[in-house]
C-alpha cells in the first residue's frame, strides 16, 4: 500500500501560534487559566490542554471566578467580550490569528465610511460572530446562494452607494468564486462594489492540494475534527473525485474498508496536530 501525506497536513500556523502560546501558559501556574471555546477541534490536542490546567468555557458568564487569565482562540471573539474581560480583571491572552485579525480590521475601516457589508461565511461560526462585531450595524450575514441572490435583491432596491464584500477565512475557494460571479453579474451597478477575498492561503493551498491529491490516489483520508469547517470542505473537495473518509484519529478508521486499496492520501484540517496524520500513516503501512 503506498501513502501520500500532503505537503500542508499538520496546524496552519495561527493554530499553532494559538496551541503552542497556550502550552506556554501552562509552565505559569499564578493564575488559573481558562480558554474559551475549544482551542482547536481536536479531542486529542483539548485533553492534553485540559490535564496542563486549562479549563475550557463555552461562554464568559460560565466563568466564575475574577483575576484569571483568558486565553482566545484563533477564531477570535465577538469584540464586546473584551469589554467584559476587562471590567473583571481577566488577563486577556490574545490568540486571536492575525489574519482575522486583518479582516476585522477591514470591516471595521469600511463600514466607518458608510460601506453596506455582506460578509460570506457560517452563521454560527465562531469567526463569523467575532468578525460581524465589527461591521457596525448594517451588514448581511450570507452562507448560500440562495441567500446572497436574495441579499442582492434587497440591496438592489435599497438606496445603497457602497458595498463591500469580505469572506469567512476558511471559506471555500471555489464557492466563493461563485458568488463573486453571482454579485459581480447582479449588483446594480451604480454601487460602489469593494470585493476583499480575506480567504487565507492556508485554508486556499489546503483546498487546491486536497483536489490534486483526490485525482491521483484511490482513497482520500480526511483528518480532522467532525464539528471543523474547513476540515468539513477539504472532505467535501475530496468526496467529488475518490472515495474519502473523514476521520479524527486511526481508532475511526474502518480497517477493513481501508486495506483493498493501493494507494492512500492524506490530508488534514488546519487544527489537526501532524503528529496524527503521521500516526495514522505509520499504522496503515503495516495493514
Ligand atoms: S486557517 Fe488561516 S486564518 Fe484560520 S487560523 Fe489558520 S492561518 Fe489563521
Amino acid at each position: 500500500m503506498e501513502i501520500i501525506i500532503a505537503k500542508e497536513a499538520g496546524f496552519c500556523f495561527g493554530v499553532k501560534r494559538a496551541v503552542d502560546g497556550a502550552y506556554n501558559e501552562t509552565q505559569n501556574k499564578d493564575k488559573k487559566i481558562y480558554c474559551l471555546g475549544e482551542i482547536v477541534h481536536n479531542n486529542n490536542v483539548i485533553n492534553q490542554l485540559k490535564k496542563e490546567g486549562i479549563t475550557f468555557a463555552q461562554s464568559i458568564d460560565e466563568i466564575k471566578e475574577d483575576n484569571i487569565k483568558l486565553i482566545i482562540r484563533a477564531h477570535g471573539i465577538d469584540r464586546k467580550i473584551y469589554n467584559v474581560a476587562k471590567k473583571r480583571n481577566f488577563e486577556v491572552i490574545d490568540f486571536t490569528c492575525p489574519l482575522v485579525k486583518k479582516t476585522h480590521d477591514i470591516a471595521e475601516k469600511y463600514h466607518k465610511i458608510g460601506y453596506y457589508i455582506f460578509l460570506i461565511g457560517s452563521k454560527n461560526h465562531p469567526e463569523i460572530i467575532g468578525t460581524s462585531s465589527h461591521c457596525g450595524k448594517n451588514y448581511s450575514v450570507i452562507e448560500s446562494e440562495e441567500e446572497l441572490r436574495k441579499e442582492i435583491n434587497n440591496i438592489n432596491s435599497l438606496k445603497i452607494e457602497k458595498l463591500l464584500v469580505i469572506v469567512q477565512t476558511t471559506f471555500s475557494k471555489s464557492k466563493f468564486a461563485l458568488f463573486e460571479k453571482i454579485i459581480r453579474e447582479t449588483i446594480n451597478p451604480k454601487i460602489n462594489l469593494l470585493i476583499n477575498n480575506t480567504i487565507c492561503n492556508a485554508t486556499g493551498n489546503r483546498q487546491l492540494e486536497t483536489e490534486k491529491l483526490s485525482k491521483m490516489v484511490d482513497l482520500l483520508i480526511v483528518v480532522g475534527g467532525k464539528n471543523s469547517s474547513n476540515t468539513k470542505k477539504l472532505y467535501e473537495v475530496a468526496s467529488k473525485n475518490c472515495k474519502s473518509l473523514l476521520v479524527e484519529n486511526y481508532e475511526d478508521i474502518d480497517l477493513k474498508f481501508v486495506k483493498d486499496f493501493d494507494k492512500i492520501g492524506l490530508v488534514s484540517g488546519a487544527s489537526t496536530p501532524i503528529e496524527i496524520v503521521n500516526e495514522i500513516a505509520d499504522k496503515l503501512k503495516l495493514l
